[in-house]
């Protein structure tokens, strides 16, 4: 059965469509698209954004948000280090249900704050002793599981994971991380994709959870080997610490490195890429690659801030995740990256493109077209036909909203807007959240709230 919307107005890459009569078949895919003075099906006093693009994701993080700030004050490390021994902790506790609860609410909120998809950079595999479960992608499935009942579009990126740092054996607490070799890594990916068949919605990419983690001529092979359009997700350059690693193992940086001995392209999706230096910038540009830029996390974490200003004079790619998800709010993220620029060059255009000075625009646009290829996906239009109907509706009765002109909307959305703004959201033709609920919310909440009872860890 087809489903007919009209919405005040339709977002394109084109600009603004008033008053748009959008049609969707049962599989939710458009099959037209027309502006109309006469409304027809269902009518939505808001204006609708293409879906938001979560380009990275550890779900199992979300359990220890806001729980790291409990500090001890002098001679006590508080860093991304000591940060990361609290998270492998978290790691060592869970079971399979606990994940899938975890990331079922996880999911459920970003959907509630307009994401429409998640590519999720996986590698907590194994079980609680290191042994991988008799379905290797067990944890994988769970995730996918999850995304389903949260309605939400994933793209599982499982992770290689072979090594606790360079040329060093793993730690006893990364045992649920490990492939031992690349055949295992690949038997898992197999497992994956098997999993990801099984449900509507999912894709399976590839990935190196960072330089680090992964031996050299395995990264290469891996990255030799991969299909055309398939995401290739990797870490790489968040910690200072690790460029110096890096360097003194190899005489090389990690973008340095990838560069040098791997045929970096549009497929590529470089996540963080906080530390670089000139050579990098211009060699991830030039490549076609992605940077994936995680302000919220990265600002947490105290990594630095990503030499966007200079990327985008290169028209370089990029877009944002929520990575621990100590925030989800999209234009918060679009928000923190722009202001980080403005605070360290004294300018206000961070976003400003030849021709097209429409600011909130062009984040939406530039983080939309990158979030599209790291789930796997090559679009232009936001909204066409044949495609699924993904989309997060603004208010149109928000104060803000409601005086503004359409050459404002954007920005209004972008600089100015938060999840209390959103009407709801469509995945896949269907409404996933409604007049601010989600359509599961009853049953995923008390879900997590018994588990997180179980895990005890936010007592
Ligand atoms: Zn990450």
């Amino acid at each position: 059965m087809t489903k007919t919307y009209t919405f005040k107005g339709l977002l394109t890459t084109g600009g603004w469509i008033p008053n748009a009569v959008v049609t969707v078949n049962e599989d939710g895919k458009i099959q037209s698209i027309k502006a109309s003075d006469i409304p027809e099906g269902e009518y939505i006093d808001g204006y609708a954004l293409p879906g938001f693009q979560n380009a990275h994701s550890h779900a199992f993080q979300y359990a220890m948000a806001g729980l790291a700030e409990l500090h001890e004050g002098q001679g006590t490390p508080d860093d991304f280090w000591s940060w990361r021994t609290a998270m492998y902790n978290l790691a060592l506790t869970m079971s399979p249900d606990h994940l899938e609860a975890i990331a079922a609410m996880l999911y459920a909120e970003m959907a509630r704050h307009g994401y429409t998809a998640v590519a999720e950079f996986h590698y907590l595999h194994h079980d609680k002793n290191g042994k991988p479960y008799s379905n290797l992608a067990e944890h994988g499935e769970r995730l996918i599981a999850a995304a389903q009942r949260a309605g939400i579009n994933i793209t599982l990126v499982p992770m290689f994971y072979q090594q606790g740092g360079f040329g060093k054996p793993a730690e006893d607490k990364q045992k649920r991380f490990i492939s031992a070799t690349i055949e295992d890594y690949y038997k898992l990916v197999e497992s994956s994709k098997k999993a990801a068949k099984r449900y509507n919605n999912a894709a399976v990419g590839i990935g190196i959870h960072s330089l680090r983690a992964v031996k050299a001529n395995d990264i290469i092979s891996v990255c030799n080997n991969l299909e055309k359009h398939t995401p290739f997700h990797i870490h790489v350059s968040e910690q200072l610490k690790e460029i110096e690693d890096s360097l003194n193992y190899c005489g090389e940086r990690p973008v340095e490195w990838l560069l040098n001995h791997t045929d970096m392209n549009e497929n590529y999706h470089l996540v963080h890429a906080t530390h670089l230096d000139d050579v990098e910038v211009q060699g991830i540009a030039k490549s076609g690659a992605n940077v994936v830029i995680c302000p919220s996390t990265e600002g947490n974490l105290g990594d630095g801030l990503f030499r966007f200003a200079d990327y985008k004079a290169l028209q370089g790619n990029w877009s944002i995740g929520t990575d621990s998800h100590v925030g989800l709010n999209p234009f918060e993220e679009l928000r923190l990256l722009d202001y980080g620029q403005r605070l360290t060059n004294h300018k206000r255009n961070t976003y400003f493109l030849p021709g097209q000075g429409d600011s909130g625009f062009n984040a939406l646009k530039q983080a939309w077209i990158s979030g599209k290829k790291a789930m796997g996906e090559t679009r232009s239009d936001f909204f066409e036909i044949g495609a699924t109907l993904d989309a997060v509706i603004l208010d149109a009765k928000s104060p803000l909203t409601a005086s503004a002109a359409s050459k404002n909307l954007c920005n209004t959305f972008v600089y100015s807007s938060d999840v209390s703004n959103v009407l709801g959201t469509i995945i896949n033709g269907k409404w996933v959240v409604k007049q601010g609920a989600h359509i599961n919310y009853e049953s995923i909440v008390s879900n997590f709230i018994t588990t997180m009872n179980d895990l005890g860890s936010r007592l």
